[in-house]
């Protein structure tokens, strides 16, 4: 069993750390944060207040933070104190460029990184079904795979570094868009006379059909455990994807892609941001669409 340093212990990073408990490794947690850092003692960490203090004499690192800043800081803290034995997984939702920076930071020290980041939410972190897309050497993402396996269900090697978090932003920028489209077909259905259960009993088995319709949809109604049941609770909050939106515009600027429905949904988002709606769940967008925002 390994010796691990987990760096974030907020929403996501507890359920990980949590997994890495019980599969019986000793984490060793790190957080800014004392709540979180007594949720991780409560967890079974042993927990300690300097960062260095936590990485020093780990087989690995595990980081998950909110934003590429902080990864950056983290990293400059870190890389001074391990060996290059020590392998760095940062499992956070960051910019592109950070982290591609990041893991060539790490191989001039000799260091094996990878980027990892994650879809699945709190649920999927706490029930260790996590899907990482990860970036970086072949050798790197080898060594990573035992500890992503005990966090997650799915597990892919994206490319090089970087390709990781190139997966998770063109995944949420399409996945923003679909669900903004969901919500048009059914508030256009809905306002022409055809309920939301008629229109998901047909569309769901026609060609418009899609995840945000059939996992998740956003007219309550036709999908039991969707957050529109709920009063749109979150789930993943609108903030969250408008984070994601804007990293992947970002990124499509800098090689001039075209992504005219990206950017329209980042747009959208922001509106949830400036109604200060962005607590609500994503599939919230209803509300925008259809004038009860
Ligand atoms: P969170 O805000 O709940 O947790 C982040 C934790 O990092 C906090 O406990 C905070 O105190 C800690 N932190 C901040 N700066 C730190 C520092 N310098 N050193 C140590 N700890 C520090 O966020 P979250 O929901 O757990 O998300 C973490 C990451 O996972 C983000 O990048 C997010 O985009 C991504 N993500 C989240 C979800 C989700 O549903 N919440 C889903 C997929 C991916």
């Amino acid at each position: 069993m390994s010796q691990i340093a987990f760096i974030g212990l907020g929403n996501m990073g507890i359920g990980m750390a949590t997994n890495l408990v019980k599969a019986g490794h000793k984490v060793i947690g790190f957080d800014v944060s004392a709540k979180a850092r007594d949720s991780a003692l409560a967890a079974g960490c042993e927990v300690v207040t300097d960062i260095k203090e936590a990485v020093k004499s780990v087989d690995a690192v595990i980081m998950m933070l909110p934003n590429g800043k902080i990864v950056r800081s983290v990293c400059a803290d870190i890389m001074s104190v391990i060996s290059s034995e020590v392998l760095v997984i940062d499992c956070s939702t960051i910019d592109v460029a950070t982290a591609r920076d990041m893991i060539a930071t790490a191989s001039f020290k000799n260091i094996d990184m990878i980027d990892a980041p994650v879809s699945g939410g709190v649920g999927g972190a706490s029930a260790g079904t996590l899907t990482f897309m990860c970036g970086g050497s072949e050798e790197a993402y080898l060594r990573a795979e035992s500890y992503l396996n005990v966090m997650g269900k799915n597990i892919f090697h994206a490319g090089d570094a970087g390709n990781g978090q190139v997966a998770k932003i063109c995944n949420n920028m399409l996945l923003g868009i679909h669900m903004i489209g969901t919500c048009e077909a059914f508030n256009l259905a809905e306002k022409l006379g055809l309920s939301a259960q008629k229109f998901y009993d047909i569309s769901s088995t026609a060609s418009g059909q899609n995840w945000s319709m059939t996992s998740y949809c956003p007219a309550p109604g036709p999908v039991e455990s969707a957050p529109s049941n709920r009063n749109y609770e979150a789930g993943f909050t609108a903030a969250m994807m408008l984070k994601d939106l804007r990293l992947a515009q970002d990124a499509a600027t800098t090689v001039s892609a075209s992504t005219p429905l990206g950017s329209k949904s980042e747009a959208m988002y922001a509106s949830m941001e400036s109604a200060n709606k962005d607590s609500l769940d994503f599939s919230g967008i209803m509300k925008l669409i259809n004038g009860s925002l």
